[in-house]
């Protein structure tokens, strides 16, 4: 499958950081177990959309994932390979099905289309797939399914839902008088679904804002004198946090030390440590301005950091040399039966009790909910579960002011007049 160079799903990085194109092109790109259950998951969603069905229709069939493109599994049971589609699975689809459904009713609904934006910001072969797009009388929705379990992502200020709004307005937009597009991020798994809504004004100031990053990269790529890698690159959470480049970019490496330690002349001539070190020691006389500043940083430097790690331990594998670090035998696993069944033969051979033999333990809430959603447990029984599940008040934890949740009303004064 041909794949796109300005690709909307990493528009959240191209577009703020056109330097990270340059950096990234030579990374090879790695799949993960995650990023293919969520092909898995988006290819229930649409089969289930096309064919009209609905998620729990296909309780436990399998769907094999290779290359990032998915397909049923239908070898026999003992040969399926794959993901299964699981209780937790088809509830988590289903809940974006309905919210979709809802929606298309009486509207237009195109199903994994696939839409080109290449004349909005002059770049060949610029284009993206739309999870699902419904076309209404004034209005395009673009519907994005995220099933994983990380962050949950805004639909403001989006750049890949944008991308995907300009596709189908270039391919539909004769079809309507559409004054404004309707942007929806459906993270089942976090139960968060975010939603935009953007004039057809601002899409086409965005797309001129894309089109100015698309003339630079060009620009760049022709040879153009103007590349500073500096100037080009721009670092912040967002756009850094999967980015191939971080353990290397110089700008991340910049902005971090700077952040953690102040201003520095020369990476390579300062003292790293000591700088650290004394950074640390200064973090209790921090204003509370300052340490607010700080303390938003602190995931762009934790992932930053991790990447470091990665960088490190993955040189050393493929046997390259990183002064002052080598590769040792960790500390051993944990013992574990070399065949179960064996050790099971010869224990009881030596009668042992059961509970000497076995570990036993009461399953938890969470397996006994599953139990009651799978019918084991009736509902009248699982009224009589319920009534023994307690759960512990959450502790007081720092979270952004945007956070849904109400401020805790903390005020030590109040509480020593209890004492
Ligand atoms: S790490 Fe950040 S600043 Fe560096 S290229 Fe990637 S996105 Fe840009």
């Amino acid at each position: 499958m041909a794949h796109a160079r300005f690709s909307p799903s990493a528009a959240h990085r191209w577009i703020p950081c056109p330097g990270s194109m340059i950096l990234e092109k030579d990374i090879a790109n790695t799949s993960s177990v995650h990023a293919d259950e969520g092909t898995a998951a988006h290819f229930l969603a649409s089969e289930c959309l096309e064919r009209d069905r609905n998620a729990t229709d296909f309780l436990n069939c399998f769907i094999v994932v290779k290359n990032g493109n998915a397909a049923w599994d239908n070898e026999n049971a003992e040969t399926r390979t794959g993901f299964c589609v699981d209780l937790e699975m088809s509830e988590n689809v289903q809940k974006y099905l309905d919210a979709v459904r809802s929606q298309a009713d009486g509207n237009e609904l195109l199903i994994e289309q696939r839409v080109n934006f290449s004349n909005f910001i002059d770049a060949e072969n610029a284009f993206g797939t739309g999870d699902a797009i419904i076309i209404g009388q004034s209005e395009i929705q673009v519907h994005d399914l995220k099933y994983g379990r990380g962050v949950k992502v805004d639909a403001e200020n989006n750049e890949q839902l944008k991308l995907y709004a300009l596709g189908a307005l270039s391919d539909f937009g004769m079809f309507g008088d559409f004054t404004q597009v309707r942007l929806v991020i459906h993270q089942p798994r976090l139960n968060h679904v975010s939603e935009s809504v953007v004039s057809i004004e601002d899409l086409y100031d965005f797309a001129h804002r894309a089109k100015n990053t698309v003339q630079m990269i060009k620009a760049i790529d022709a040879g153009a004198a103007i590349f500073e890698a500096k100037d080009m690159l721009n670092p912040g959470e967002k756009q850094c946090h999967w980015c191939k480049a971080k353990a290397t970019c110089p700008a991340l490496i910049e902005h971090v030390i700077e952040t953690v330690a102040g201003e520095f002349d020369d990476l390579s001539t300062c003292d790293l440590e000591a700088e650290i070190k004394q950074a640390v020691e200064d973090v209790p006389q921090h204003e509370n301005q300052l340490l607010a500043k700080l303390y938003a940083a602190l995931p762009l430097i934790e992932s930053w950091s991790k990447a470091v790690a990665e960088a490190v331990s993955s040189k050393l594998h493929s046997g390259e040399q990183v002064p002052g670090y080598k590769l040792v035998q960790g500390r051993a696993g944990n013992r574990t039966w070399a065949n179960a069944e064996d050790a099971e033969q010869v224990l009881k051979g030596m009668r042992l009790k059961v509970e000497e033999m076995y570990d036993l333990k009461l399953i938890s809430p969470t397996n006994a909910e599953k139990l009651q959603k799978a019918g084991v447990i009736g509902p009248r029984q699982w009224t009589k579960v319920q009534d023994l599940i307690v759960r512990p008040e959450g502790k007081p934890t720092v979270a952004h002011e945007s956070d849904k949740r109400p401020a805790l009303d903390i005020n030590p004064l109040n509480d020593f007049d209890t004492v």
